[in-house]
């Protein structure tokens, strides 16, 4: 049996900014990771001011080799049904998840065990016990005071801690293609297509000059038949011929803070990031995993040191960041109020009044649909 004083599951934003609270207060600290790492992860890669001021006051700044070409989304074009389209202001940066990623979990200053799949843990009064797995087949016992879990969206961690959650909460299907192809989307925008004909989360970018497209399906759909739907209304209105799919990645999502339904774990188990539901509006999600990966970093590190119990702690501490995901749903603040991360008040205000009109509309109609 393997001891660490913090075991964390998951080498996403969440577990590596966990892992670097930790460290920094002299902990011994884990990250198991079941792929390699790099890995890539189905993500647009946009980081929104939050992220960006939480990174530079935790981690430092980006290393070059991070940030894709182009650095910076500046627009989120909005595309309705019937052409009609207009331009939100986003202020974003654009980087690699897998660089990023890797980036993050080599300055945790945690010891990485990659290629590991936590695969059980039992809580005990004392710690956890945890059962991993590599990809070779060997098997690892660790006991850790307190786990991570950051997993991910589709937490397994989560289905063991609360399998109702999974029953509770609509899921979806995100595909990722990535295509190698001449085409004029231009570079520096994000486009999003609130076109519920094609999917419930449409959007194409250029990154690194290669095209991404993305789609999401109510589980049970097919993605891939909605990306054809999708190549099949974009590609003709970028001139595309000929394209080379270069990746394809995919993943389960849920928006569990429109319903208030989150899981934040057990005494022990702290779950951070998108595990816990900390997934916001437009699906962004890396900043709450920063913060949420902080939070629980923090209070491990402090019950550890005053020999308390995290859990409730942790409850009390992450209240904040919770409500903050609440309220990227909150639509009429979204559009009318401006200040966060897509700023509506500011695109209208370059519109003519009948053009905002319509957006607000054609904004619900979508909104709408979505709730179906
Ligand atoms: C199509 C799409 C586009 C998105 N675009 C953006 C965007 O532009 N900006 C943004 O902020 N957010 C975006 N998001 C959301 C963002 O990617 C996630 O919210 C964010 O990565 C969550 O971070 P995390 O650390 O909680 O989990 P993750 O980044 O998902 O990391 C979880 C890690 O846990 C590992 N893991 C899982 N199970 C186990 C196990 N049993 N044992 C060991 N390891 C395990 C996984 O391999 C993974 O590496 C997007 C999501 C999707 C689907």
């Amino acid at each position: 049996m393997i001891e660490y004083d913090i075991a964390i599951i998951g080498a996403g934003p969440a577990g590596c900014a966990a892992a670097r609270e930790c460290s920094l207060r002299g902990l011994r600290v884990v990250i198991i990771e079941k792929k390699k790492i790099p890995r890539h992860k189905a993500c647009s890669g946009i980081l929104i001011p939050d992220s960006i001021n939480t990174l530079s006051k935790h981690f430092g700044n980006l290393p070059h080799d991070v940030m894709a070409v182009p650095s910076h989304i500046n627009v989120m074009r909005m595309h309705f049904p019937r052409g009609n389209i207009g331009d939100i202001p986003i202020n974003g940066l654009m980087i690699r998840r897998d660089k990023f990623d890797a980036w993050l979990c080599g300055v945790s200053g945690a010891e990485v065990l990659d290629g590991t799949k936590m695969q059980s843990f039992s809580e005990k009064r004392d710690g956890v016990d945890l059962r991993c797995v590599k990809q070779t087949g060997e098997t690892l016992a660790i006991h850790s005071k307190i786990v991570i879990a950051s997993d991910g969206g589709s937490s397994n961690m989560v289905k063991k801690i609360d399998p109702s959650l999974k029953e509770k909460l609509p899921w979806y299907v995100a595909l990722q293609n990535t295509y190698a192809c001449e085409c004029n989307l231009e570079p520096g925008y994000f486009h999003f297509f609130a076109v519920p004909q094609i999917s419930s989360y449409t959007s194409a970018y250029m990154k690194d000059e290669l095209l991404i497209m993305e789609v999401v399906v109510k589980r049970g759909e097919k993605a891939s038949v909605a990306m054809d739907r999708f190549k099949e209304y974009l590609w003709r209105r970028i001139d595309i011929e000929e394209a080379r799919l270069v990746r394809q990645l995919g993943c389960s999502i849920t928006y569990a803070a429109p319903r208030g339904i989150f899981c934040f774990g057990t005494d022990r188990v702290l779950v951070a990031g998108e595990a816990s539901g900390l997934l916001n509006f437009f699906g962004e999600g890396i900043s709450s995993a920063l913060a949420s990966g902080i939070i629980a970093g923090n209070v491990a590190s402090n019950s550890i040191q005053k020999n308390i119990m995290p859990g409730p702690l942790y409850l009390q501490e992450i209240e904040k960041e919770k409500r903050k995901t609440i309220s990227t749903f909150n639509y009429m603040k979204l559009l009318f109020k401006g200040g966060g991360a897509f700023n509506f008040r500011k695109g209208f205000k370059t519109l003519k009044w009948s053009k905002r009109a319509l957006l607000c509309k054609n904004f619900f109609i979508w909104l709408l649909t979505l709730k179906k």
